[in-house]
Formats: structure tokens, C-alpha cells, sequence
């Protein structure tokens, strides 16, 4: 039988008489099952973090900080069990696996070093003004399948440290290092801080129309941040959403096809090119098209698609089965329209595991639905443009605007570009970097509000102001 992981709610560790079956997308076997939660379960859980929230917005921030710090032992502690159990979940080869763990760890310790000062505003003879920031209350966090428990802390940091407490939603997909995380660290904060509950994606509408939960941060596709902002319009509900992207790398004349070619790779097939802000296109200028191309492809060939954990692999299977048929589904139409192929395009659904070969396009059209649409999979569209205009508009030309990237031997000329394109992050001569202290977030529709630094951790709070009249003082 697999392995039952359970809840927590209220610190203890809960059933709910159903099961939700996990796969393994290396093989498709059930390797876990997990709570399917519904209305009764989401309100135990949301009345046990209110019931929390009540002495945990007093306790001093420090006692919030350790409790995370401690956390973020736990699972350095742990790092092996969690790393493994990731893979069999997540399909990441043990390495990305890895860097996801330890991240998770480095994100927790470093974030929960931020603070919420107080701000003196007016300091006049009148009148003393000072503004505080007060922990909003509880919060729903939900969270996708590509990065369970580097998005998990990414919400449980700043709703723990700001004094809220908050009910985590897992995707059904990849819940189980995420539900493992929560036996470990049941113990470092009092029973009700945080909760972690399992159902189908019925459960996320559900915490989202919740009375109780004040507000809720999101990460997911545009689609689904779409209906969460409706659902939550209706009390107002404070919202933080990280959603999708179709991120522009652009590659300069300049730069040397030998030392870029390699990196370009990964900044689009890390975790099977599962990752919000993984290069979607990549605009290579006419002068080093060719050789640049190639050195891509030729690098290409030498990365091992298969099980993540088994050793060498470089590139696992897609998360699962719906994603899967979609990337498959774009591989079929750049065929179906002639597009040329670099690498790959010949997509093998038979056998047991979601594997999508490495497939490279060769100057596929802008309206390619490859090059226009995130594809959230292997397939990685190269371009080629003639001036700057021109490429900074192609890189425009997208309702999303979540992060991209420059790459260029003349890092002043990169920041020209960077200041034209419409995304919340731009990366010159690197990728998919995040800061634990700069905000994170997407501009257009890829987001709203930010993560990370002390703008991520003021969106679990509200300003509130507190005015002393000086001159006014009755005797
Ligand atoms: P998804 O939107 O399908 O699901 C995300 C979560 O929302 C899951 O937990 C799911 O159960 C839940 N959910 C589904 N329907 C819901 C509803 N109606 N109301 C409330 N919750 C609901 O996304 P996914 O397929 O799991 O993840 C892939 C997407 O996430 C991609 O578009 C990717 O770009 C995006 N993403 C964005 C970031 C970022 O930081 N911007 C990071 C990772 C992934």
C-alpha cells in the first residue's frame, strides 16, 4: 500500500476518511495518498489559525523569527529524505531536487531576517505621526506542482514572520514533500500557526470564498489567479498572486556564442522547462544566429532525458499527465505548421512516464503558438531579430511580463535594454536568480502585488497610522 501522509491542523496530524492517489510521473505508479479535504476540514483548519492568530500577532518578532529559523534546520537536517521524496513526486532530477530543498532552507533563513519597523511620518510640533504595520490575519496559502516546497515557504515566511497564520494548500499534484515538511516542524510554533490541508482543486475556490480567511497568496497560472481575484473580490480579501510568464531572453551581438550557450540551455530546460520564469523565447541576434544555434543544440544532445532519479539525467518528465498532452499538443502544431526543428520533434507518447524529448525550434514565427503561449515544457523556440527596436517590441508583445533576461558583453548596453522591457525582474548575464530581499512579481498578467523582500512581507499587513496632537493636550 503507499504511504498515507497526513494534515495538520491545530498541530495535530489529521485524516480525512478519503484519499487523494499521488503519481510518480517517471512511471506513473501511486507512490503516496493524501487527505481529499473538503468544506468541513478547510473550516477546522481556518478556525484553528484564527483561534492561533490571537496570541501569535503578539508574540514578539524575534519568537517569530526563531521558530523559522528553526524550520529552516529541520530541513537542512532532513535535506536527503526530502530531496528524494521530491523527485518521486516532482520528476526533477536529484540535483534541481536538491537545490530546491536547500533553497527552501537559504529562503526561510534569510527572508525571516527581514523586519517591520515602525515609520516616524510627521515628527512636528503639532503633532507626532507614526506608521505601523499590523498582520493582516489569516492567510490562504495556495500553491502549484512545480516548486511544492520552495513555494510553500515562500508563503509561510512572510505570513509566520508578520505575525498572521495561515492554512497552506498543496497542490494535488506534488503534496507530499510539502505534507512530510509539516510532521517535521508540527513543534516550532504553537498548535494553529500553520495548518496544511489536501483536497482536489475544488478546495482552492473554497478557501478562497472563505468568511474567515482575510487574505489569500497565490501562486499558478493566469487563468486560475483570474478567478481567485474574482472570488476574492467579493470581502475584499487582500491578494498576492505570482502567475505565469513567457519570459524573452536576448542575446546580443557581443556576446560569445562558446560561454552563453550552455546557460541559455538551462535557463530554459531547468526543471524540464517547468518554471515561471524560465526562458520561454530566446531572440538571438542575426550576426551570431548560426553559431549560437548550433552550439545550443550540440549541447543539447549531450543532456539525458529520463528519471530524475536515476544518476546523469539532466531533464525529468513533465509534472503530469494534462501538462504533459499540452506541450505535446505544441509540439504537434509547430509540425502541423512546418516549423523547423534544431533538436527533437519527435514526442514518443508510448511507454509509462510523462518524458517529452529536448526539442529546439529553429526561427519559428512570432505568432507560433510555441513562441506566443507558455509552454511549461522542454520545447524552447530560438529566434532571430536585426535591431534593438525591434526585438525590445517582440519581447513587449506579450500580455504577461513576469521576468527576462540580457545577455550581452556590455553590461551598461544591458541595462539600457533591461529599463525598455515591461517585467518585474531582468537579468543581465545570469537567470532565474531571486533575491530573498527584492521584491518578486509580474507585471501585466503575470501578477499583482510582489514576494520576497519588504515589499513581499508588507502585503501580509496593513498600514495603520497612529497621530498624536502635541499642541492639543487637554490639562
Ligand atoms: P494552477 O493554477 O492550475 O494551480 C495552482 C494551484 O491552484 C493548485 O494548488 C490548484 O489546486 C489550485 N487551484 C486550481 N483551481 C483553483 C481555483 N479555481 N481557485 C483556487 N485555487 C485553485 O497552476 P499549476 O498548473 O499548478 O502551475 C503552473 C502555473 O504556475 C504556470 O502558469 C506557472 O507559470 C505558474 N507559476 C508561477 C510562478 C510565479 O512565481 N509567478 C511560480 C511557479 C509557477
Amino acid at each position: 500500500m503507499a504511504t498515507q501522509y497526513k494534515n495538520l491542523i491545530n498541530g495535530e496530524l489529521v485524516e480525512s476518511g478519503e484519499w487523494l492517489d499521488v503519481v510518480n510521473p517517471a512511471n506513473e505508479q501511486v507512490i503516496g495518498q493524501v487527505p481529499a479535504c473538503g468544506a468541513a476540514e478547510l473550516d477546522r483548519a481556518v478556525a484553528a489559525a484564527r483561534a492561533a492568530f490571537k496570541s501569535w500577532r503578539k508574540t514578539p518578532i524575534e519568537e517569530r523569527r526563531a521558530a523559522l529559523q528553526a524550520m529552516a534546520k529541520i530541513i537542512q537536517d532532513n535535506h536527503e529524505e526530502l530531496y528524494r521524496l521530491l523527485t518521486s513526486e516532482q520528476g526533477k532530477p536529484h540535483e534541481q531536487a536538491k537545490g530546491e530543498i536547500m533553497g527552501s532552507a537559504y529562503m526561510i533563513a534569510s527572508q525571516s531576517t527581514l523586519s517591520l519597523e515602525d515609520e516616524v511620518t510627521e515628527d512636528s510640533a503639532q503633532r507626532l505621526s507614526r506608521t505601523r504595520r499590523v498582520p493582516v490575519g489569516v492567510v490562504g496559502g495556495i500553491v502549484p506542482w512545480n516548486f511544492p516546497l520552495l513555494m510553500a515557504v515562500q508563503k509561510i515566511v512572510p505570513a509566520l514572520l508578520s505575525g498572521c497564520t495561515i492554512v497552506l494548500k498543496p497542490s494535488p499534484f506534488t503534496p507530499l514533500t510539502t505534507l512530510r515538511f509539516a510532521e517535521l516542524i508540527k513543534d516550532t510554533v504553537p498548535a494553529g500557526v500553520v495548518n496544511f490541508i489536501t483536497g482536489e482543486d475544488s478546495l482552492g475556490p473554497l478557501m478562497t470564498s472563505h468568511p474567515d480567511i482575510d487574505k489569500i497568496t497565490f501562486t499558478g497560472s493566469t487563468a486560475t489567479g483570474k478567478k481567485i481575484m474574482e472570488g476574492a473580490s467579493k470581502d475584499l480579501k487582500r491578494i498576492t498572486l505570482e502567475l505565469g510568464g513567457n519570459d524573452a531572453s536576448i542575446v546580443l551581438p557581443d556576446a560569445d556564442p562558446k560561454k552563453v550557450a550552455e546557460q541559455l540551455f538551462w535557463s530554459s530546460f531547468t526543471n524540464a522547462g517547468q518554471v515561471c520564469i524560465a526562458a520561454k523565447r530566446i531572440y538571438i541576434h542575426e550576426d551570431i544566429y548560426d553559431e549560437l544555434s548550433q552550439a545550443i543544440a550540440d549541447y543539447a544532445k549531450t543532456v539525458k532525458v529520463g528519471d530524475g532519479s536515476q544518476q546523469g539525467t539532466g531533464v525529468g518528465p513533465i509534472q503530469n499527465k494534462k501538462q504533459y498532452e499540452r506541450v505535446l499538443e505544441l509540439i504537434e502544431d509547430a509540425k502541423d505548421n512546418g516549423y523547423k526543428f534544431l533538436v527533437g520533434g519527435d514526442a514518443d507518447p508510448t511507454g509509462s512516464g510523462y518524458y517529452v524529448p529536448i526539442t529546439i525550434l529553429d526561427n519559428p514565427p512570432e505568432d507560433a503558438r510555441i513562441v506566443a503561449e507558455e509552454q511549461f515544457g522542454p520545447v524552447m523556440p530560438l529566434m532571430k531579430f536585426s535591431t534593438e527596436e525591434e526585438v525590445i517590441a517582440r519581447a513587449n508583445n506579450s500580455d504577461y511580463g513576469l521576468a527576462g533576461a540580457v545577455w550581452t558583453a556590455n553590461p551598461e548596453k544591458g541595462i539600457e535594454i533591461a529599463e525598455q522591457l515591461e517585467t518585474g525582474t531582468v537579468w543581465i548575464n545570469e537567470f532565474m536568480h531571486i533575491s530573498p530581499y527584492a521584491p518578486f512579481g509580474g507585471h501585466k498578467q503575470s501578477g499583482f502585488g510582489a514576494e520576497y523582500g519588504k515589499e513581499g512581507l508588507e502585503e501580509f499587513t496593513y498600514s495603520q497610522v497612529i497621530t498624536v496632537k502635541r499642541d492639543n493636550i487637554p490639562a
